[in-house]
């Protein structure tokens, strides 16, 4: 900028002196001619008169040094020179002024001489006797005088130059300094020139609409935050070069990143493989996969590419912990192979049985026993079928309506139904506590009931006591069944819960279990929110508690 000004005034300052100079020179120039062409009259007219008078002894009197007398006969012969011998110059008949004063009286005329640069100034006139008086003298020419005007003229050029650089300078510095020291986050508010109001104008309108579109980002950054940060699933965005962009807290934790991670390269976070190939997949082709253990769990990483105008710019990855979901395929799996299992039995023992008393191979006195023998794995397969089907129902979720439930009278109700199985086992049964109401779902809170109680029954000794306590403290309902059977050994106490687990498989079939019965008092209580306890002496009993 100082250099802009500079050129500018320097090329003003350069204008106004040229332009000076042509208006001085030329108005001077002009005016001294005019003095000294009247000057060269006088001359002229004195030396004429006196040459009348006395001849050119007269002129001899007067020759001076500014002006040149030069007497030419009418023929143009030269008669005499104030200068040079007259002998030795020649004709003068051609010239110019010597012509016009013969033919006029007085003849003027002015001769340049590049050489020399000057210029000559020629006054004559025609003496009584015809012969011509001429008077001459030199003067300067405009660039012989501007010449000699040089070291001036360079003096002034030199100060013109300075003077223009430190005007640029100071102009450029006032310029500036109110430039510098705008406050540019309210342009409004500052004091200045009145010529930047137009720019802090426009300066003040931008800066609105940054601050909104500032204002939009924000509000969409923070929202895609919000969202990711609650998302269950791992979320990275990167870009194209493998660089994370973003990262949400679940896929720091899944990868053990810092908060620092964001910026560097996602293979310097997790330099596996596996993911490597899935995102280079996924940059070149669109769609990468992978799955692979993190921290003991499971995970799915699906990988897609961001394209934007058609130009990849990078990836996102979402990582799913799909350990529940392969757990539970593999638990469908096995109860599925059990369920087979477990019908398959019966029905093969039913076949033989039916068999052999269909080939008369029994026994006449036998028969009842067969027939026994089939009715009991019959009565086995209806009641797996039957807690299969309340298993797959409790397993489907579906919304139960719930209702008052009597907890001392369904209590009640189970030893009625269960009374006989106890008597076969010599078990006796006893119902203690005060009624409880829960409100509640009436089948389920049956089948925990029944299931603690047939359990309580089968797994336990002749002459054997199970108690059935129902309390309610504090609002808190609570059932319990105590047993004094044979108790289970506390390797298993963990699995027992699992379908068709048992602790002792003939004994459970002997008794008629089907394996299945605390998984539909787990399931039972997972569906009303109640939770099971379980306590567990080897050959003193078992209690399991019920709070609602
Ligand atoms: P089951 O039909 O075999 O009784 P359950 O799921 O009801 O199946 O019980 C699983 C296993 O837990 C039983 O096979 C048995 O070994 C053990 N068990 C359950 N309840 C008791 C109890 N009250 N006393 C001793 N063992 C028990």
């Amino acid at each position: 900028m100082t250099s802009k000004i500079f050129r500018s005034t320097l090329l003003v300052a350069a204008i106004v002196l040229l332009a000076s100079l042509a208006i001085i020179v030329g108005v001077l120039y002009s005016y001294f001619s005019g003095v000294q062409v009247a000057q060269l009259q006088d001359e002229l007219s004195l030396a004429s008169s006196g040459a009348e008078q006395y001849g050119s002894d007269f002129l001899e009197t007067v020759r001076g040094r500014r002006f040149r007398v030069t007497w030419v006969a009418a023929d143009g012969k030269v008669l005499y020179d104030s200068l040079t011998d007259a002998e030795t110059m020649e004709n003068h008949a051609d010239r110019e002024e010597i012509l016009e004063a013969l033919e006029t009286g007085t003849g003027s005329s002015a001769r340049y001489s590049t050489t020399a640069m000057e210029r000559t100034l020629y006054e004559a006139k025609r003496l009584s006797d015809g012969t011509v008086l001429r008077v001459s003298a030199s003067q300067r020419s405009v660039g012989a005088l501007l010449l000699g005007m040089f070291h001036p003229i360079f003096l002034v050029a030199l100060i013109a130059i300075v003077l223009s650089a430190l005007l640029a300078r100071r102009i450029a510095r006032r310029i500036t300094e109110p430039l510098n020291r705008l406050d540019l986050e309210h342009p409004l508010g500052n004091d200045t020139y009145e010529e930047l109001t137009p720019l802090l104008q426009r300066i003040n309108r931008q800066h609105i609409q940054i601050t909104m579109q500032m204002e939009a980002l924000r509000r969409k950054a923070d929202e895609f935050s919000q969202i990711t940060e609650n998302m269950q699933e791992g979320l990275v965005v990167l870009s194209s070069d493998g660089r994370i962009l973003s990262i949400n807290s679940t896929a720091k934790a899944l990868f053990g990143a810092e908060d620092s991670c964001v910026g560097k390269s996602f293979f310097a976070v997790d330099p596996s493989q596996t993911l490597r190939d899935a995102v280079n997949a996924a940059l070149d082709r669109g769609h990468g996969t992978a799955r692979s253990t993190r921290n003991g769990r499971e995970y799915q990483f699906d990988l897609s590419r961001i394209e934007s105008d058609g130009v990849c710019i990078g990836a996102a990855l979402l990582a799913f912990d799909i350990t529940a979901a392969l757990s539970a395929e593999k638990s469908r799996r096995e109860f599925s192979a059990n369920v087979s299992h477990e019908l398959k039995t019966p029905l093969q023992s039913i076949i033989g049985s039916a068999e052999l008393l269909e080939n008369g191979m029994v026994k006449q006195e036998d028969t009842p026993r067969f027939v026994g023998h089939i009715r009991k794995e019959a009565a086995r397969l209806v009641t797996l079928v039957e807690d299969i089907i309340r298993l797959s129902q409790l397993d489907e979720g579906a919304p139960m309506p719930t209702e008052s439930v009597e907890l001392l009278a369904m209590a009640r109700e189970v030893a009625a139904v269960l009374e006989t199985s106890a008597a076969e086992k010599q078990v006796r049964m006893e119902i203690l506590g005060e009624p409880v109401t829960v409100q509640s779902v009436p089948r389920l809170v049956y089948e925990i009931l029944y299931n603690l109680c047939d359990n309580a029954i089968k797994y336990n000794v002749p002459g054997g006591r199970v108690e059935i306590t129902l309390t309610d403290r504090d609002g808190k309902a609570t059932l319990c069944v105590a047993d004094t059977g044979i108790g289970i050994p506390p390797e298993h106490r963990d699995r027992i819960f699992e379908r068709f687990y048992r602790v002792d498989k003939s004994h459970s079939k002997q008794s008629g279990g089907t394996g299945l019965g605390l998984s539909i008092v787990k399931h039972a209580a997972l569906a009303l929110g109640a939770k099971v306890e379980l306590q567990s002496v080897p050959n003193e009993g078992t209690t399991v508690t019920v709070s609602f």
